[in-house]
């Protein structure tokens, strides 16, 4: 029996000198024959567990089976059955707390490397045009989906399968939301995100882009003209900290940062003229990965000193362990176990620095993570020219203001049953807009188990009449 080697085939990245000067993929994905051998290391498990631990349940196994004997084509019709968009799941989600988590060659090497494998699959598909036939058995009714982030994506394409007419309306003039204007392209490519969602119109999803629900079109109209309706407005709201100093300038919302630079292109400047501030000094409040890209950035336009200032220790982040590996590498600083007390200016209203105090671990909170504690009299003040605060998001109240009849939580998420039903009939609502921020591939997964509910509620309509 041939010995199954329990290490990583490594996959190739831009050197950290190179990265740092610009926005191109850090990794470079594998070749065939690497793609090949790493799927050959996973031993087929009979109960695959890297299965459970996918939200969408992907048929990990087959895929990485039909990779290892080089039936590519095959691979991919696996890998799309479950997830519309592979290459983009597989580049940023966070496999070492789902799948690979789960991986048994985990236990005593490294797990198999089913993200990159999934990325592997989709990028070989679009480099050979290979695309999926459709079988669609069209139905006359009208489904419309709002937001074209992941959640909008694999709703309206599951809703497309089971035959609705679908209509997708985005506020933005780009489809994809937080994989359009939120993670920079060194992380996800943005001919990639283009190629998955070109998806939507191939399936026959009607695309209706610079369309705002609430502002341009009436929720009340939609009600009338579609037979179900989902909700997928993300959480594009940033929270502030609510201290001295909030309004000065060279201060941003890591949205703000985040959409001058990936957006609205700020760093291809002259190609696009974009204005952004970023200094020499540059202060990144939080440690999730919105925090990391914030700061990745700020490398890549220039500053010469990024700090990450985060009120625990590295090890309890939200961010995905690559990403974290990545930015210190590139030179971002980790500043730890310190919390903002207020924000410092100049007579010209500019940031000049942040005052800071110590902080310590204390017993496990609600997230299960040590709760910070102040240490009182340990304020120190840091000099800094550029501040981004990446504290998380809530869902923007555009909408929610006017749909005062859609029943939402305290905290300002959209609120649904066990089936993503909310409190009006055939409307559900699935991703960050109900649970305020979490992962591409749980937005993915709510996205289609809406259009399972809406299914069947069209069905039970249908059958009562
Ligand atoms: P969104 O992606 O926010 O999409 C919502 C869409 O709805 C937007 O396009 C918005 O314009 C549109 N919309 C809102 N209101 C209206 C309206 N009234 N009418 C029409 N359209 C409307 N997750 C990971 O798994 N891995 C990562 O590495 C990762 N990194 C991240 C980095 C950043 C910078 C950010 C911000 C998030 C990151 N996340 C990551 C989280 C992940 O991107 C989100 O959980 C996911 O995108 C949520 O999907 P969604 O479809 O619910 O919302």
């Amino acid at each position: 029996m041939a010995k199954i080697n329990k290490v990583r085939i490594p996959m190739r990245e831009q050197s950290c000198e190179k990265r740092i000067k610009n926005f191109d993929s850090v990794p470079l994905g594998y070749s065939e024959e690497e793609a090949m051998a790493e799927a050959k290391r996973c031993i087929q498990c009979k109960d695959p567990i890297c299965e459970k631990n996918c939200p969408v349940r992907m048929k990990i196994k087959a895929m990485i089976r039909e990779i290892a004997k080089g039936n590519f084509k095959n691979a991919f019709f696996i890998a799309k059955e479950d997830n519309p968009i592979p290459a983009i799941a597989g580049r940023v989600c966070p496999q070492e707390d789902q799948c690979e988590g789960a991986c048994i060659m985990g236990k005593t090497g490294d797990a198999i490397n089913i993200g990159k494998l999934g990325a592997f699959i989709a990028d070989w598909a679009m480099k050979n045009g290979v695309t999926e036939e459709f079988h669609i058995k069209e139905k006359d009714k009208k489904v419309a989906v709002i937001g074209s982030g992941p959640a909008g994506i694999s709703c309206a394409v599951d809703l497309r399968k089971f035959g609705y007419q679908v209509t997708l309306f985005e506020a933005l003039h780009i489809a994809g939301g937080v994989l359009q204007y939120g993670i920079p392209a060194f992380r996800l490519p943005k001919d990639i995100v283009d190629y998955e969602l070109s998806y939507l119109k191939k399936i026959g999803v009607d695309v209706k882009l610079n369309n705002i629900v609430g502002q341009n079109i009436k929720f009340s109209e939609l009600r009338n003209e579609f037979d179900g309706i989902f909700l997928g407005t993300g959480a594009g709201a940033p929270r502030f900290l609510n201290i001295e100093g909030e309004k000065l300038k060279g201060l941003y919302s890591a949205n703000e940062f985040l959409i001058r630079v990936n957006l609205m292109k700020a760093y291809k400047f002259p190609e696009y003229d974009t204005p952004i501030v970023c200094g020499d000094r540059v202060g990144v409040i939080g440690a999730g990965n919105v925090a990391m890209d914030s700061a990745r950035c700020a490398i890549r336009l220039g500053a010469k000193e990024v700090y990450i200032l985060y009120r625990r220790t590295k090890e309890y982040s939200p961010a995905r362990d690559e990403e974290i590996q990545h930015a210190i590498e590139e030179g971002v600083i980790f500043k730890e176990l310190v919390n903002p007390v207020r924000f410092i200016g100049n007579e010209d209203g500019w940031v000049t620095g942040v005052e800071l105090v110590k902080m310590k671990l204390g017993e496990p909170d609600k997230s299960g993570r040590p709760r910070p504690m102040k240490i009182e009299g340990t304020e120190f003040i840091l000099e800094l020219d550029t501040i981004v605060n990446a504290l998380g998001t809530k869902p923007n109240r555009l909408f929610l203001d006017k749909t005062p009849e859609l029943e939402t939580a305290s905290w300002g998420g959209i609120k649904v049953d066990e089936n993503l039903m909310t409190n009006i009939k055939g409307v559900t609502a699935g991703g960050d807009a109900i649970s305020g921020g979490a992962t591409v591939i749980l937005a993915l997964g709510e996205g289609r188990q809406a259009a399972a509910s809406i299914h069947k509620y069209l069905s039970n309509s249908n059958e009562n009449g």
